[in-house]
């Protein structure tokens, strides 16, 4: 067994500090999380000296891996410059024209400091610049941690739906409409029920918050003639898959595009950002030259920026052919294993997203994603934690692979995967 007693001591410390020890709830994991000191390339290192391949990458941001030596050159230069004027600064320029460069959808944008902020804001415009309240979400997407989006899954909640947190007015969420992911139907309908009172959709056009779950061959543009035909904006949330899957994000893939849109995780380059992006008509009724209202201390952060615009220069520089190849190699190579084990798990993913579903599939939303065995997650991730494997600890997030990692790594985790999987379904 590899030593976590500093681990475990700093945890210990924690517990009492904040509340489960930790900063974010899907950090924590039993027995306790390990303490990271160090991250480079495709590994980190924790508090006790073990090196892992990260498949976490801090829940997707880190596309090109840890501490990339453009991003950390960058930043010692403008942090001696100062890291926050309170004013604006050219970098916000460069980073919008670089972005509308790739986001037809983007004419116009503000940057935030959290992707929770971007979906706050961006569905506050939506209401604001169509005069409606509801708004429909998809089951299993994650918009960040705020009251409008928190809404739990489940049928019948279609119409009232039931916050998923304590401390959120019914009144919030009751504006909040759920269907579930590759339903257009579903969307239909709930767009007919609500006649004349649904502002916006809001989706992931790829659920990365559920595990990938990938939307059908139809299903993307089927919602943008819907939300077109029934004047309901179409919001994509693209804070997962923007600059994930193609600099153009899931709109170039698929070649759809939203009416209002969001950014952030890759985006600010391993520090912290939100984006919402939409056209000119709708964004100019954002304060100080419209109505609703928006402000932050930290929004347009030159530290971020920095670290975006160097992050996102490199994408540009390496493209995506070979991240994506090792996407595959990744994916390919779990389903070999699962066919010589003859295991009847489901390995879903794409681009450079994965993950191993341990259930029989096929994963086409939140519901089929919930029957996954949990209980054998753990333990899978237990032994692979012990082989120097970290992923996201939870059967219900995206696996990462980031340019870093080399074909070493996915031939290493491949054998991993297979020992771990042969040892917990013997
Ligand atoms: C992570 C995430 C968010 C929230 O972003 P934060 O920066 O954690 O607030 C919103 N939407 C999606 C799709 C995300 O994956």
């Amino acid at each position: 067994m590899a030593s976590r007693h500093r681990s475990r001591e700093l945890f210990g410390k924690a517990k009492g500090l904040m509340p489960g020890g930790v900063s974010s709830p899907v950090r924590a994991f039993p027995p306790h999380p390990l303490y990271i000191s160090k991250g480079k390339g495709s590994r980190i290192w924790d508090a006790d000296g073990n090196e892992l391949i990260d498949y976490c990458m801090a829940f997707g941001p880190l596309i090109l891996g840890h501490a990339p030596p453009a991003v950390v050159k960058a930043l010692a230069v403008q942090a001696k410059l100062g890291t926050l004027y309170g004013a604006p600064i050219e970098k916000e320029i460069e980073m919008a024209e670089l972005i509308r460069r790739h986001y037809p959808s983007a004419e116009m944008m503000r940057f935030v400091s959290s992707g929770t902020e971007a979906t706050m804001h961006v569905l506050r415009l939506a209401r604001g610049y169509t005069g409606k309240d509801r708004f429909i979400k998809v089951e299993g997407a994650f918009h960040g941690a705020h009251d409008s989006v928190l809404v739990k899954a489940g049928s019948g909640a279609t119409t009232h739906s039931v916050p998923n947190s304590i401390g959120i007015p019914a009144e919030v969420t009751r504006n909040t409409l759920l269907v579930p992911f590759n339903d257009l139907d579903a969307v239909k309908r709930t767009i007919k029920e609500n006649k004349g009172e649904v502002a916006a959709l809001i989706t992931e056009p790829i659920i990365g918050n559920a595990g990938p779950i990938l939307p059908e061959e139809r299903y993307l543009k089927g919602l943008r003639e819907l939300t077109a035909e029934e004047d309901v904006l179409l919001i994509l949330d693209e804070v997962i898959t923007g600059f994930r899957l193609a600099m153009g994000g899931a709109q170039e893939l698929f070649r759809i595009k939203a009416d209002l849109m969001t950014l952030g995780k890759i985006a600010g380059g391993g520090l912290p950002i939100g984006i919402f992006a939409g056209p000119e008509e709708i964004m100019s009724h954002i304060s100080p030259r419209g109505k609703v209202y928006q402000a932050g201390t930290f929004s347009g952060n030159p530290m971020s920026l920095t670290a975006g615009l160097a992050t996102l220069r490199e994408l540009e520089r390496v493209g995506y052919e070979d991240l994506n190849g090792k996407g595959e190699r990744m994916r390919n190579g779990l389903k070999e294993v699962l066919e010589d084990l003859r295991l009847d798990y489901t390995v879903e993913g794409i681009g450079s997203m994965y993950q191993l579903f341990l259930s029989k599939g096929p994963i086409r939303n939140y519901e089929d994603a919930k029957k996954s065995d949990t209980a054998l997650f753990t333990k899978l991730f237990d032994l692979l934690l012990e082989k120097g494997i970290y992923l996201p600890p939870s059967q219900f997030e995206t696996n990462f692979l980031s340019t870093a990692h080399t074909d070493e790594d996915i031939e290493f985790t491949i054998k991993a995967f297979e020992e771990a999987l042969r040892e917990v379904t013997r």
